[in-house]
């Protein structure tokens, strides 16, 4: 099966936390990835950016955002695309729904990769989620033809939020990322301007890969990610 993967970021940094080793696993195993970050995260997460010199302008932050992620999305091997929206709060237009859905129409990926429906703690990532649902949608015709180009329905995923319970997040499904873990580690240095989370997420990847081993058995996990499906799996078998 052709493997694409669509990861959809409301800022420049998501992708690294919550999805690297799961694009970084597609890559391995032959398939392709593409990221989409929606804004550069300049106003919302580059707080040590914006506390190193305050008096600095938000191009300059933009920049070296753009510079971190690029560098954090080779080491893992995917292509990333800056959609430039402006976080912070991050606005909807018809236009830009538009935007992603012709994105969705000519990478047409099999699965999607974004935020959770819910986050109370961030005003911009509920609402990548809600653009993903509408171009999601309307490339897919609800299975019927449309006016835009009619991909295959994507299968679609929430990665985890940064405070799961709070954002009613209840993950399903697990990664085994412990292949390119060294990669995760890499990518997540690279984020100079949000320092803080990569000790925050190397631990989270260590508890998740516990959660995997106690449900699968398998002991050979040692970091893992998590992710909850948003629509049906449909399968030819249930072995
Ligand atoms: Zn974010």
């Amino acid at each position: 099966m052709n493997k694409k993967l669509l990861v959809v970021g409301a800022h420049s940094g998501d992708f690294v936390w919550r999805a690297a080793g799961t694009i970084a696993k597609t890559i391995e195993e032959g398939g392709t990835a593409l990221v989409i970050a929606m804004t550069y995260g300049e106003r919302g997460e580059s707080g040590e950016l914006w506390k190193e010199d305050p008096k600095r302008s938000e191009e300059s932050v933009k920049i070296i955002r753009q510079q971190q992620a690029t560098k954090a999305a080779e080491i893992i091997g995917t292509t990333i695309q800056f959609l430039d929206w402006g976080d912070y709060p991050m606005v909807l237009t018809n236009d830009r729904i538009k935007q992603l859905t012709t994105i969705i129409g000519d990478f047409e990926p099999n699965v999607i990769l974004t935020h959770s429906e819910k986050d109370p703690f961030n005003p911009d990532h509920p609402l990548a989620f809600q653009a993903v649902q509408q171009a999601r949608l309307l490339s897919s015709g609800a299975g019927v033809p449309s006016a835009f180009k009619n991909i295959d329905p994507p299968v679609w995923y929430s990665f985890e939020p940064h405070q799961p319970e709070l954002s009613g997040f209840i993950p399903d499904t697990f990664i085994d990322i412990s292949s390119v873990m060294e990669k995760k580690l890499a990518a997540m240095n690279c984020m100079g301007a949000q320092n803080y989370l990569k000790d925050y997420y190397a631990e989270l990847a260590g508890r998740r890969a516990n959660h995997a081993r106690r449900i699968s058995g398998n002991k050979e996990i040692k970091f893992a990610e998590a992710h909850q499906s948003m629509v049906p799996r449909v399968v030819s078998t249930i072995f």
